[in-house]
């Protein structure tokens, strides 16, 4: 399969009491698999809420959205999970780990959801490999925000996703983290052809990617 994502004049409005607030406004592109694409904009632009449209996390008002050949539009909230643990890694702006568990038990618990078996020894392998084997037993309070971002991507890289979101990944870091937080995305994107897709601010990490999408006011204003 060449295109792993497709929207189709996506539109999102979201409706507090009589007021309503149109977010996203007729976005259409498609993403390669094995791809790497950063999406740019300004602050309050839509780029959060694009990226969990096209996750699964949440619905789109109208238009489609195609993840892996399946339409999300239509699924339930049970057919939208069964996706995202099969093909979606997500990492969250400001890392979201559970602050009452270890690393090793923030990596193992969606292990565990989704019913994956010898769960500890594989996200020992996962800490290992984003170098954070030594710190399997800290509690997120314990680590600094680089290590907890290598937890979330850990964390994100468990299911082996065939596509990973990541919402301002070195956003909260500073610029020697921030490489490492990167140098282990790419390395993701070429040793298991993960496909990328990257939120982002930081414009050296936009030029490193292959693709750029750049959106304000819920629109697409550029698309390299
Ligand atoms: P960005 O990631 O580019 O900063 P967001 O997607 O987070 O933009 O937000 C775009 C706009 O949508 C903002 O005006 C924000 O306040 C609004 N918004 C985001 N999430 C919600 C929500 N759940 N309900 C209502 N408005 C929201």
């Amino acid at each position: 399969m060449n295109t792993i994502l497709d929207l189709h004049e996506v539109s999102k409005i979201y409706k507090s009491g009589d007021r309503t607030l149109k977010v996203l406004d007729n976005i259409s592109f498609s993403i390669e698999t094995g791809s790497i694409v950063s999406i740019v904009g300004p602050s309050g632009s839509g780029k959060t809420t694009l990226l969990g449209l096209c996750a699964g996390l949440d619905r789109s008002t109208s238009g489609s959205v195609e993840l892996h050949g399946t339409r999300l539009n239509g699924l339930n909230e049970d057919q939208l999970a069964a996706v995202r643990n099969q093909y979606v890694g997500f990492i969250f702006q400001n890392f979201q780990l559970l602050p009452t568990l270890t690393a090793l038990e923030n990596v193992m618990v969606p292990m565990e959801l989704r019913g994956e078996k010898n769960v500890k020894q594989r996200a020992l392998d996962l800490l290992d490999k984003v170098g954070l084997a030594e710190r399997s037993h800290h509690y997120p309070t314990q680590l600094s925000g680089g290590e907890q971002q290598r937890v979330s991507l850990a964390r994100a890289f468990s299911n082996q996703p065939q596509i990973l979101f990541a919402d301002e990944p070195t956003g909260n870091l500073d610029a020697e983290t921030s490489e490492k937080v990167v140098k282990l995305l790419f390395d993701l994107n070429r040793e298991a052809g993960t496909t990328l897709v990257v939120v982002t601010h930081d414009l050296e990490l936009a030029a490193k990617t292959q693709r750029i999408i750049r959106i304000k006011g819920g629109k697409i204003v550029e698309a390299s």
